[in-house]
């Protein structure tokens, strides 16, 4: 065999290989998928995440499907000594998993890893004034890193999961910022399925994010909280926070804002309550 044949031959083995890694992966993908939780990280849902009973019957083993697949990919980390336990687990997966249970083309593609810390953390933040750059530190309840991992307050992540109707989420908005850097911009702008009119979703997110800062320099009181209108990304999140949370609030104050999530999330949450 000539050199040139030889090489041929093991860039071909290459593309069989990797051929059959991707379908063994697909179908270890499918298998979790169909794996339900076990009973006592159900009894955990039940206790914790007053949301999970109210959750329509057939989205329930979709849910538990991602959990499963979720689980199984994604690493837990402990900061500042904090002790990764089975509830902080099953209940961060849950709510991860919400945002796109019905979203059967879409997964957390690039996160790896979720960092806990007990409570309220502190992060260094850089501000550019003209040439001059500096640093201080903010509290966060919550971060998520593009192309990297989710940080979360346990404090926070699990009064979300217990208050499911006050309109705050950390889980929720930190894995939204996940679903909004698909597009390779953190931006307010995710990907949008097919159908889906990327025009109209730009100018209904255009319009009501002017709204909300109008609303906030005059003064009026609004649903939305005022966090949303310091950027385009922040006023995705923290839709879906209240998205999830109030629907009913959001579909009645914010009808072109609610279709659309309703459109993005394939989900109608107002259906839920009650
Ligand atoms: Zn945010």
């Amino acid at each position: 065999m000539t050199p040139g044949i030889i090489f041929l031959c093991l860039v071909g083995l290459c593309i069989i290989g990797f051929v059959i890694w991707r379908v063994f992966q697909k179908r270890q993908i499918e298998a979790l998928r169909k794996t339900a939780i076990t009973n006592d990280q159900r009894a955990i849902l039940l206790r914790y995440w007053p949301l999970y009973k109210k959750l329509p019957l057939y989205l329930k083993p979709r849910l538990e499907g991602i959990m499963t697949h979720f689980l199984n990919d994604v690493r837990f980390v402990g900061a500042k000594e904090f002790q990764i336990t089975e509830k902080v687990r099953i209940l961060i997966a849950a709510q991860a998993a919400l945002l796109i249970v019905n979203k059967s083309n879409r997964w957390y593609d690039t996160l790896q890893t979720v960092i806990v810390y007990p409570a309220a953390f502190k992060s260094k933040i850089k501000e550019h004034g003209g040439a001059l750059v500096t640093e201080r530190e903010v509290g966060r309840s919550g971060e998520s890193w593009k192309d990297g991992p989710v940080v979360l307050s346990w404090e926070d992540s699990a009064h979300g999961a217990l208050n499911p109707n006050d309109g705050r989420n950390v889980v929720y908005h930190e894995f939204a910022h996940q679903l909004d850097q698909q597009t390779g911009a953190v931006d307010g702008a995710p990907l949008l399925d097919r159908g889906h009119n990327a025009a109209k979703w730009g100018k209904v997110m255009q319009v009501e994010f002017d709204q909300l800062k109008d609303d906030l320099s005059a003064g009026r009181e609004t649903l939305i909280d005022p966090y949303g209108a310091t950027a385009p990304a922040e006023f995705f999140a923290v839709i879906t926070e209240i998205f999830f949370e109030k629907p009913e609030q959001l579909k009645s104050r914010h009808p072109t804002i609610y279709q659309q999530f309703k459109t993005y999330y394939k989900l109608d949450p107002v259906r839920w309550m009650g």
